[in-house]
């Protein structure tokens, strides 16, 4: 049937049939992580590295539950391996088994020599700030860009209280570099208390993404739908989302480890989630700007 085939069975299905069905597989495969920073819980707990076996048999049976996107995460996902298996025999792996999308979240400290997927490299702001948050890192990031062995490389933001004042500055100061496909970001998303002291919440919110939509506005290669802006600045949009699950070594969770945590969910700050949700919801600028991402 081949890839564009699948899809379009695949909306058919979601759109005439209002089946909901798995797309996106997320999959930590590991908690391990050669950086510390201060927003992220899940780095180096020791719960969640994936075996080599156990990461080929969550992908087989992710494909036949019927997932043709996919996503790697961590912990720092360039540096797992396990008896004798890296990642780049795992994204290989998943390609022969026919997913049709791979990325890799990384935090761009590990060369992105593998082939046949997409990266999502996070940068946390201009120079300073991000030296600030993952001290060391910012001029190796850049230089394993440059050095990347596919043009696919999306920069990723989480804003937080310690970056969001920087974000005209680091959009322009990426996009000058010319390394970049284009910018995502996130707004931190976490326990409330963690968010009361480090996030952006309330009408600081609004005017962070009326920030970003006017930088979006005025060309800068933002990832951001209309649809999706306006899902964001209201917070009115259809959540947990089914089609899409997170693997981890120990269990499978729709759309993501908080499923189950109201508070943290009311308040997503996943921008890719909040995208997936208004493509669901059959709007056009939503759907327009997954098509310029896809292969
Ligand atoms: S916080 Fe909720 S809506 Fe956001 S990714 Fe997690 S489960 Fe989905």
């Amino acid at each position: 049937m081949g890839r564009w085939g699948e899809r379009l069975a695949y909306a058919c299905k979601t759109f005439i049939l209002h089946r909901e069905l798995p797309y996106l597989f997320g999959m930590v495969i590991t908690d391990r992580c050669n950086l510390n920073c201060f927003y992220c819980e899940s780095k180096n707990s020791g719960s969640y590295h994936f075996t080599s076996d156990g990461a080929i048999q969550a992908l087989s049976d992710a494909y036949q539950r019927g997932h043709r996107s996919l996503y790697f995460t961590g912990g720092e996902p360039m540096i797992w391996s396990d008896g004798g298996i890296n990642l780049g025999d795992l994204v290989r792996h998943s390609r022969k088994l026919g997913f049709h999308d791979v990325f890799i979240f990384t935090n761009g400290t590990v060369p992105l020599a593998i082939r046949d997927c997409n990266y999502i490299v996070t940068v946390d702001g201009t120079r300073d700030i991000h030296e600030s948050i993952r001290k060391g890192t910012y001029d190796l990031i850049l230089e394993n860009v440059r050095n990347a062995v596919t043009p696919d490389v999306f920069a990723s933001i989480t804003f937080s209280r310690h970056n969001a004042h920087c974000l005209e500055e680091f959009v322009k100061e990426i996009t000058a570099l010319n390394l970049f496909r284009g910018i995502s970001f996130n707004l931190l998303t976490h326990w409330p208390e963690m968010v009361a002291k480090h996030g952006i919440s309330g009408s600081e919110r609004v005017r962070l993404l009326d920030r970003i939509w006017a930088l979006k506005q005025q060309g800068y290669p933002i990832v951001l739908s209309r649809a999706a802006y306006r899902s964001l600045r209201s917070n009115e949009w259809k959540r947990p989302i089914p089609q899409i699950e997170l693997g981890t070594r120990d269990k499978v969770f729709t759309c993501c480890r908080d499923v189950d945590n109201k508070e943290i969910c009311e308040n997503c700050g996943y921008a890719n989630c909040v995208e997936i949700s208004q493509i669901l919801a059959l709007r056009p600028s939503a759907i327009f700007q997954v098509m310029k991402m896809v292969n």
